[in-house]
């Protein structure tokens, strides 16, 4: 990880090799000497009762996606999108096929029955 961590209440960089900087559900990052007090209300969100994880291995893994480059992760937000709009369409398409014979059907029967 590059990105310089700063706990976002007292403002300390993370030093390298001692206790980890612990990143918040609600998004925010502090320090080990302000989580405690972070995790009962968060000084930057108000959010009371929050859970926390310790920003380092295997955990990191988990939330690095934070601290990708924007422009990366633009572009695999970009793909998400994509996908999921794809998936989307595919969906939508078979809806309006089912839809459709589903009108049909009940024509079907409709002609049918008047018949
Ligand atoms: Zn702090
Ligand atoms: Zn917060």
């Amino acid at each position: 990880m590059e990105n310089t961590l700063i706990c976002n209440k007292c403002f300390a960089t993370a030093p390298r090799g001692k206790k980890p900087f612990c990143l918040t559900q609600c998004g925010h990052i502090y320090c080990h000497g302000c989580i405690q007090q972070a995790e009962k209300q968060c000084p930057q969100c108000q959010q009371m009762d929050i859970f926390s994880v310790e920003l380092q291995q295997p955990s990191l893994s988990r939330v690095e996606n934070f601290f990708a480059p924007l422009s990366e992760a633009l572009e695999s937000l970009r793909k998400i999108c994509g996908f999921q709009n794809n998936q989307m369409k595919i969906l939508t398409q078979r809806f309006h096929e089912i839809v459709r014979l589903f009108n049909l059907c009940t024509f079907n029967r409709n002609i049918y029955l008047t018949c």
